[in-house]
């Protein structure tokens, strides 16, 4: 058997495969160069073709362009009234910033476990945690695929909650033949560096709700009159007032011309990453001591990323000594997610600790995500492949 290159055997290849890497262009460079030279860098003309775009491409009937989705999130609970004495419900297996928008207003945030399967936010748990308080629920659509919208929406409408979906993940997502936002309250789009479509830093928070979207334009602009980027142009006004106590939240036209280049490829990133994710389910579906992501019929996975399972039980290693064998063998993974409850901040100030959120903690024991992005090369994957059937050979029980 071989040998994997941590117990001293040889490197599967010799240069280092990061987790990810964007795809950025020639048009994405001449985008961004034409707004340096144009004199108006802020947010201006290009962001708000950008949002245009968007929502059209989504099918929404808004977008609103923002400096990160941790801002449009934290927009959208804001602009829907929710603070102190109320409570959100999300899940435990997403990144900190989901949970953190909620605290940020000063609600209580509370948990649901996820199903294994998905990993997503289980609707039977969302259902135990209402109480007279509940305001929320903030669905993430985990790697890209899509929550169980359907009974979400279900429960909403019976409790008279709000949804505003984390869609970080979800460029490309398909729930119902739609794709996310297209019939969302509010749905927070990520342009961070490593997620499908980039902006370097950004968000659009999606909705098809006029009072949500003229309160978040106003609010991403310390609260000022919703146009107030224009005050500066010739049809500007010099006076304006501050009417609630809005945020920085704005998005630059340095990041909409990426973002518009970006959107444009946005359909060949998905069906790069899906034919990637059927190479890796094709090559590791049938070896012991993996579990390969489910996609559950009817749904467009957005594919952000390859959340692979180890079988701990038929394997001598424990997940992290399996990402450091990765590592020696040049390749780069990286674990998504931490849970919530077992973070510091969250398990001091709500006593949670292990044990509390069972499926999560599960998940989060087992999952790795390897290497996956569309710039890939046949090469890079096929080692990754290689690298992976030979670390797991070797410490199969
Ligand atoms: C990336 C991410 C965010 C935050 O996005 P930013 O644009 O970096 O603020 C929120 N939720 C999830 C699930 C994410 O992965």
């Amino acid at each position: 058997m071989e040998k994997p290159a941590i117990e001293g055997g040889k490197p599967v290849r010799k240069e280092f495969l990061p987790f990810s890497l964007p795809w950025l262009g020639e048009e994405e460079e001449k985008a961004v160069v034409a707004v340096l030279r144009s004199g108006w860098i802020t947010t201006g003309s290009k962001t708000a073709e950008f949002e245009e775009k968007f929502a059209k491409s989504v099918g929404a009937k808004h977008a609103v362009a923002v400096s990160s989705a941790t801002a449009a999130l934290h927009l959208s609970l804001v602009a829907t009234g929710i603070g102190k004495g109320d409570e959100v419900i999300t899940s435990p297996y997403t990144f900190c910033a989901t949970a953190h928008v909620i605290e940020y207003t000063g609600a209580k945030t509370v948990l649901a476990d996820v199903q294994k399967d998905t990993f997503n936010i289980d609707p039977k748990e969302i259902e135990k945690k209402i109480t007279p308080k509940t305001r929320a629920i903030m669905p993430v659509h985990y790697a890209g695929h899509p929550c169980d919208m359907k009974e979400i929406r279900e429960i909403a409408e019976k409790h008279d909650l709000h949804i505003i979906e984390d869609a970080a993940h979800a460029a490309g997502t398909e729930y119902d033949g739609k794709r996310i936002g297209a019939e969302s309250e509010a749905a927070c789009y990520s342009f961070y560096a490593n997620k499908q479509l980039t902006t370097a830093e950004g968000g659009m928070l999606v909705t098809n709700d006029d009072a949500i979207a003229d309160k978040a334009r106003s609010l991403r602009l310390f609260g000022i009159d919703k146009d107030a980027w224009k005050r500066y142009t010739k049809s500007g006004k010099w006076y304006y007032e501050v009417k609630a106590l809005g945020f920085k939240y704005n998005m630059t036209d340095i990041q909409a011309a990426l973002g518009l280049e970006q959107l444009k490829k946005i359909e060949e990133f998905v069906r790069l990453r899906s034919k990637l994710a059927e190479f890796f389910s094709r090559e590791l579906g049938s070896i012991e001591g993996l579990t390969i992501p489910r996609v559950k019929p009817g749904v467009k996975h957005g594919w952000y990323l390859y959340p692979l399972l180890l079988n701990l039980d038929e394997l001598k290693i424990d997940r992290a000594k399996f990402i450091e064998a990765m590592a020696a063998e040049n390749l780069g993974c990286s674990v998504h997610f931490v849970p919530i409850h077992l973070h510091p901040y969250y398990a001091q100030k709500y006593g949670w600790t292990r044990g509390d959120f069972p499926v999560a903690e599960w998940l989060y024991d087992r999952e790795v995500s390897i290497p996956f992005f569309p710039k890939m090369s046949g090469q890079d994957s096929a080692d990754v492949v290689e690298a992976v059937k030979k670390i797991v050979g070797y410490y199969r029980r």
